[in-house]
């Protein structure tokens, strides 16, 4: 028994030096959403001639792997048109974000499907094709040693590798693999998608632009600027869809503004997803959806929706004036200069 209590123990400090070592825990929670429940990519599947970014949630139930007893959405059904914004708002821990999971297939539905183009079942379709169209920024982007152009160009590599390591650990060919895509992405290509997340401009005022080096020993980054260039990595493979777990943290208005411009351009054209936190998200989408309980219970454009506090319903407008109110108390403390 003291055998086993010292493993035990020799364990749990492993595991808290580990825990330790890898620092945000953001990055864990990306690390652990990432362990593929699905078959390996590259496993084949069908590949659509073109994809014009219609995607359809049908009657989906899901709850995750492990809690089989905490169903987290349950007869969803929402519809993402073509090049539109949908704005997702709703209580913290109602399933917004597991929508972004399904909708990237990190896990299959438990019931219902997910549908690309009105005809192929998100689970028929070849992974690896499926994610080249799929651009993600994740609630806290981790940026990595390394310079600002690697980390945008990074953005080209990120899941096919994920992927690739599955099948390849022991070689340990992925990481090779990653690198070279990595350093094929032109200074052009990182440079538009830069453009485009409104961080261009920010860049070129280091002495060393895009060869500035960021990361825990690097340059600090504001919380706006690491964002756009989240955002930028998320654009250089020119995705068809678009999906953003907008970050909770406060920012100041300017700040706040700077990023909205960058996704307000991200979004021109693609199908966009925004799990929205600011008044602004909600306000530049075409259509809010409000998910309480793991269902749709409003779907409307930001107007409609305020609208209906005339009727018994009102939901939307509750939570839009609940975060406003909040809003405004974050705003009250004082923001660092280096936060635009
Ligand atoms: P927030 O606004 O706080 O980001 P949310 O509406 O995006 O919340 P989700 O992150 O989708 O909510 O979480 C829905 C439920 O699923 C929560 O109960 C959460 O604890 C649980 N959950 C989320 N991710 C996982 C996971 N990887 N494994 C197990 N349960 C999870």
């Amino acid at each position: 028994t003291l055998t086993l209590a010292m493993s035990l123990a020799f364990l749990a400090s492993l595991v808290g030096e580990f825990a330790g070592a890898l620092g945000a825990s953001a990055r864990i929670f990306e690390l652990l959403v990432r362990v593929p429940a699905i078959p390996p990519a590259g496993s084949g599947g069908v590949r659509l001639p073109r994809f014009d970014g219609h995607l359809a949630l049908q009657n989906v139930a899901f709850s995750y792997p492990g809690r089989p007893n905490a169903p987290v959405l349950e007869d969803f059904t929402l519809t993402l048109r073509p090049g539109q914004v949908l704005a997702l708002i709703g209580p913290s821990g109602h399933g917004k974000s597991t929508v972004l999971h399904l909708l990237q297939r990190f896990y299959d539905p438990t019931r219902g499907r997910v549908l690309l183009d009105h005809t192929c079942p998100l689970s028929k379709v070849d992974l690896r094709w499926y994610r080249r169209h799929i651009g993600y920024v994740p609630q806290d982007p981790v940026l990595f040693d390394g310079t600002i152009h690697d980390n945008i160009a990074m953005g080209w590599a990120d899941d096919e590798d994920d992927m690739d390591a599955g099948q390849d650990r022991r070689s340990g060919d992925a990481a090779h693999r990653r690198a070279a895509s990595v350093r094929e992405v032109t200074r052009d290509a990182v440079i538009a998608a830069a453009q485009t997340a409104n961080a261009h401009e920010f860049i070129m005022e280091f002495p060393l632009g895009y060869d500035t080096p960021v990361g825990e020993r690097g340059l600090a980054l504001s919380g706006g600027q690491k964002q756009r260039i989240a955002l930028a990595r998320a654009l250089v493979r020119d995705p068809r869809v678009l999906l953003l777990d907008e970050a909770t943290s406060a920012l100041s208005s300017d700040a706040e503004a700077a990023v909205q411009r960058g996704v307000a351009r991200a979004s021109a054209g693609r199908t966009t997803v925004v799990v929205g936190h600011k008044l602004s998200a909600f306000k530049d989408a075409d259509r809010c959806a409000v998910i309480v309980r793991g269902r749709v219970v409003e779907l409307g454009s930001h107007d409609e929706l305020m609208d209906k506090a005339r009727t018994p319903y009102g939901i939307y407008r509750r939570l839009i004036e609940k975060q406003l109110v909040s809003a405004d108390q974050r705003k009250s403390v004082p923001v660092s200069p280096r936060s635009s």
